[in-house]
This record gives structure tokens, C-alpha cells and sequence, in this order.
């Protein structure tokens, strides 16, 4: 049996150590990738890290802050889907705010002759208002549609 003596422990703690500073320069220097993206970019012959093999940047976990700060402004939780507050969607009254799409020119008519659809949807609880017309000219025309619709 081998016996690991003190300098050996210590040789290994120092390459260690440049490894990680090593790791954490390539990883700023490549916009913040992850070892798993590095490693990808090493096979590709896009970066050149001889002194970071694969299996050691696989096993690498590291907390950079950088990254930390940017993932935790991601998931803040008072935001939804389209960065609108919750709060505020609550605070909403029926059909104050309204996303709306059209779509259109179908090439085949309703039976009613339309060739377009607009739905309105509320953003406080995504009920939807389609309304058909048959030019998109006629948009004004819909929305006065649906003013009357909703009662405004
Ligand atoms: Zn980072």
C-alpha cells in the first residue's frame, strides 16, 4: 500500500485550488456557462482548457454570484407570466385591461361571410370576446362591438 505523505496532500490541495480559480476565469470569460456547457464547448475545440479535463468539470459545482443573483431575478415570485404583478391583476376590474388578436384573412368564408375573428381577452381572468367581421377595416367597428358586449 501506498503511503501519501504530507507534500503530496499539499501538491494535490494547491492544483486543486488553481483548478477551481481556472474553472471560475473560464466560466466568466464565457459569459457565465455552466461546466456542462463548457465541457461541450472543450469537445467542439472552441476553448482550449488542457489543464481542466472533462471529468473534472462534469463533477465541478460552484456558486458563482454573479449567476446566483441573475437566476434568483428570474424567479422572483410576485411576477407572472408576462412580468404583470399578481397584485395588480387582482386589483383589476372586469375588462379594464384587454389583450386583443385578430386573425385573418381566412382564404374560406364563415356561412356568415367572415373572413376575420378578433378575440378579446380579460386580463384579469382570460374570458374571452370573439367577435367575426368580415374586413379588417372594420376594426374600429369591432371594438365598438365590443364596448357595447362588455357595457362599458
Ligand atoms: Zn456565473
Amino acid at each position: 500500500m501506498e503511503k501519501i505523505n504530507n507534500s503530496d496532500l499539499i501538491n494535490a490541495t494547491r492544483l486543486l485550488k488553481r483548478q477551481i480559480e481556472a474553472v471560475k476565469r473560464l466560466h466568466e470569460s464565457c459569459g457565465h456557462r455552466s461546466p456542462k456547457r463548457l465541457i461541450n464547448l472543450k469537445r467542439l475545440g472552441r476553448i482550449k482548457a488542457s489543464n481542466l479535463p472533462s471529468h473534472f468539470l462534469k463533477e465541478f459545482k460552484f456558486e458563482c454570484p454573479v449567476c446566483l443573483a441573475s437566476s434568483r431575478k428570474r424567479k422572483t415570485p410576485s411576477r407572472c407570466g408576462n412580468g404583470y404583478r399578481r397584485e395588480k391583476k387582482k386589483e383589476l376590474s372586469k375588462w379594464e385591461m384587454v389583450y386583443l388578436d385578430t386573425s385573418g384573412k381566412f382564404s374560406i368564408r364563415s356561412a356568415r361571410g367572415f373572413h376575420y375573428y378578433s378575440v378579446f381577452v380579460d386580463r384579469k381572468d382570460g374570458e374571452k370576446i370573439v367577435i367575426c367581421h368580415s374586413k379588417k377595416a372594420h376594426l374600429p367597428v369591432v371594438f365598438l362591438q365590443f364596448v357595447r358586449r362588455v357595457g362599458v
